[in-house]
């Protein structure tokens, strides 16, 4: 099984990718799937500002489409000094395919980090409860 150093790694690793001309914010994440199988992903800017995607969208659409679809736990690294969180549109695709319980770790280039769950980010969050399913 793969450690979370590899999952950080990873999220480096695609958080040097990142297309991110306007904000020059940079974001790296990776997704640990069910399977074993780790899926990172960066975001991905446009000049058309609202066409952008996030880090998590970009690994979770990579998790998606490899087949995977639970997420097991997650680690998000954002190019600045502070910890950076999901934003809420994030939280909610996280929600899609984690559980409240699933670990989300924050983590800078240089090494801090915070683990919280997508609980604690997400309370009263949207599912498939509030459409009855
Ligand atoms: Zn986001």
């Amino acid at each position: 099984m793969s450690s979370l150093a590899d999952m950080i790694a990873l999220a480096r690793a695609a958080m040097d990718k990142a297309h991110a001309p306007y904000s020059r914010f940079k974001v790296g994440a990776c997704v640990r799937a069910a399977s074993g199988k780790l899926y990172a992903g960066c975001n991905v800017e446009n000049a058309a500002y609202p066409q952008g995607q996030c880090a998590e969208a970009t690994a979770i659409g990579a998790m998606v489409t490899a087949g995977d679809r639970e997420i097991l736990e997650v680690v998000l690294m954002g190019g600045g000094p502070k910890l950076c969180t999901p934003c809420g549109g994030c939280r909610q695709k996280l929600v899609e395919f984690a559980k409240p319980g699933t670990p989300v770790h924050l983590c800078t280039r240089k090494g801090r980090k915070r683990t919280v769950t997508l609980g604690q980010l997400t309370p009263m969050f949207f599912g498939p409860k509030n459409l009855g399913k």
